[in-house]
């Protein structure tokens, strides 16, 4: 049989994290972020994320891994120990900069989901959002706006829409729902590749 004849098998769906290396002080968020990773495990989706152990994104990639999912984590080797890399992960990939990193989450990922954060989720979220902007890409962003923590930020985002910085069209570039299963209600219909994965999980409520 040539090789080009015989079918891959459907890769499943990638969804980068975005999320704080903190706990923050409402105990909503830890909950969000473990009900996000259990949630991609159980529907077979891949999480790609920052690489640490610590906070939110320590949480979110344990949920996943004890959910029986694929974590892919990529971190800069200079972070390896701040970030305290986590070592339970399916792929760890060390980067030489922060560039290289934010770069390989992003080429790995077909969404982007905002969980809690600080400075640093708040860059990752301008960041692949200003891309879209620039038509560098087309992939959905979500900002999960678990107990309005992201009030200011859509507040920001709003300013400089309504201020005439940034059209309505990009301003609808990102995404704000209300919780995880919103989350997964959005991205099943803005990435139809998910159907399959969700069906094949039984997750009916999706
Ligand atoms: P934080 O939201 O500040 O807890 O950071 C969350 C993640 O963003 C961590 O993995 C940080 O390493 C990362 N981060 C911090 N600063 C930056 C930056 N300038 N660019 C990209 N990622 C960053």
């Amino acid at each position: 049989m040539r090789g080009d004849s015989i079918p891959t098998p459907p890769r499943s769906v990638a969804v980068a994290v975005f999320c704080g290396s903190r706990f923050g002080h409402h105990p909503a968020y830890k909950e969000a972020a473990e009900n996000v990773g259990a949630t991609l495990a159980a529907l077979d989706m891949h999480l790609v994320y920052g690489g640490g152990d610590v906070g939110l994104m320590g949480v979110v990639a344990d949920a996943a891994i004890q959910g029986g999912g694929r974590v892919t984590g990529i971190i800069p080797q200079f972070l390896e120990a701040r970030e305290v890399m986590h070592r339970g992960v399916t792929d760890l990939i060390v980067t030489d900069s922060m560039h290289t990193r934010k770069q390989k989450m992003f080429a790995l990922s077909d969404a982007f989901l905002i969980l809690p954060g600080g400075f640093g989720t708040f860059d990752e979220l301008m960041e692949i959002l200003t891309w879209r902007q620039l038509k560098l890409h087309d992939k959905p962003i979500l900002i999960l706006n678990v107990q309005n923590w992201a009030r200011s930020l859509i507040a920001t985002l709003d300013d400089a829409m309504t201020e005439g910085f940034a059209s309505p069209e990009a301003r609808r570039l990102v995404e704000v729902v209300p919780d995880v299963e919103s989350a997964f209600i959005r991205l099943k219909s803005l990435l139809p590749c998910m159907s399959a994965t969700v069906e094949a999980g039984g997750m009916d409520k999706f």
